[in-house]
């Protein structure tokens, strides 16, 4: 694959974010005011995101994005933040969720804080929240559509945000994680342009419009029908359970860690993580010599 493809998506939304910074500089636009809720995941999301250096998001971010309320990085905690958090429901906001929402027992099972003796539960808070919110924007498959937290038996009774909510206006960046470079690349849209083009699953067709498996650079094996055996071989892993067929998401180009690193690219087979119905129905991940694993 030409190094200029693997770039075109990542330019894509590093442009976009250049032009946020620029209309916001220049007074065309103002800075999106954001709230960033985590409920019940793995918080890869805010690793993914933190974890970017090239380019680095949290200085795009900032440079166009008023980050208010973001319970991993912030200082406040318990009430004080909780409190911050009603004060922002009265501004234009972007609401930012990752994690699932966990609906057993009204919810109880995520808590974000405990208020005037009352434990306050996520689902309360995305009602709440969503209600007010200018764009709903879920980060990760967990939010954007149950991924391993509503997976089979699903104990805690956990559905994705729009499914919680019953909207469909919800954007959706999935992903196990997702990557930073769409969540950049979705905020400067906001910011500068509005809603951009969405799939039939709430995602933006920039970065989930095609498969895996179309821009893969093992593709010339599998056209051929020549197939890796086991991991560590050259060639298609479609054999040994390769999802990318039937997953839709950029990641052979925008990759990860400066566009150098990605399952395939590390020789292990697509999961399907950005899939709606990751992980029961992607299951097993790997076919071993005929067996299942
Ligand atoms: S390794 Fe997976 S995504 Fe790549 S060509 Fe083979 S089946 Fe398709």
């Amino acid at each position: 694959m030409k190094e200029s493809c693997l770039k075109q998506t990542n330019q894509k939304a590093i442009d976009i974010a250049n032009r946020a910074i620029d209309d916001v500089k220049t007074g065309i636009k103002k800075k999106l005011n954001a709230i960033w809720l985590e409920t019940s995941g793995c918080f890869g999301e805010v690793i993914s995101l933190l974890d970017s250096e090239e380019p680095d998001v949290i200085y795009m971010l900032k440079r166009f994005v008023n980050m208010q309320f973001f319970g991993s990085i912030m200082a406040d905690e318990g009430e004080i933040a909780y409190e911050r958090l009603l004060e922002l429901l009265n501004d234009e906001f972007v609401f930012i969720i990752c994690g699932a929402v966990p609906t057993k027992d009204n919810g109880l099972y995520t808590t974000i804080a405990t208020y005037k003796g009352k434990k306050v539960t996520t689902m309360e808070v995305i009602k709440n929240l969503a209600a007010k919110a200018k764009y709903i924007v879920t980060i990760g498959t967990c939010a954007s559509f149950g991924g391993p937290t509503a997976a089979k038996p699903n104990e805690s009774e956990a559905f994705s945000i729009s499914k919680f909510l019953n909207r469909e206006d919800v954007i959706n960046i999935p992903g196990c994680p997702a990557n930073p470079v769409w969540v950049m690349g979705i905020l400067g849209y906001l910011t500068s342009i509005g809603i951009p083009k969405l799939d039939n699953e709430g995602r933006p067709i920039d970065y989930y419009g095609e498969t895996i498996h179309d821009r893969c650079p093992r593709r010339r094996f599998f056209d051929a029908g020549i197939f890796a055996e086991k991991f560590g071989e050259e060639e298609c892993m479609f054999m040994i359970g390769c999802k990318g067929p039937v997953t839709y998401a950029y990641c052979p180009v925008s990759r990860w860690n400066g566009t150098e690193n990605w399952p395939i690219g590390d020789n292990t087979t697509c999961i399907g993580c950005a899939s709606p119905n990751f992980p029961d129905s992607m299951e097993p991940f790997v076919k071993y010599g005929g067996e299942n694993v």
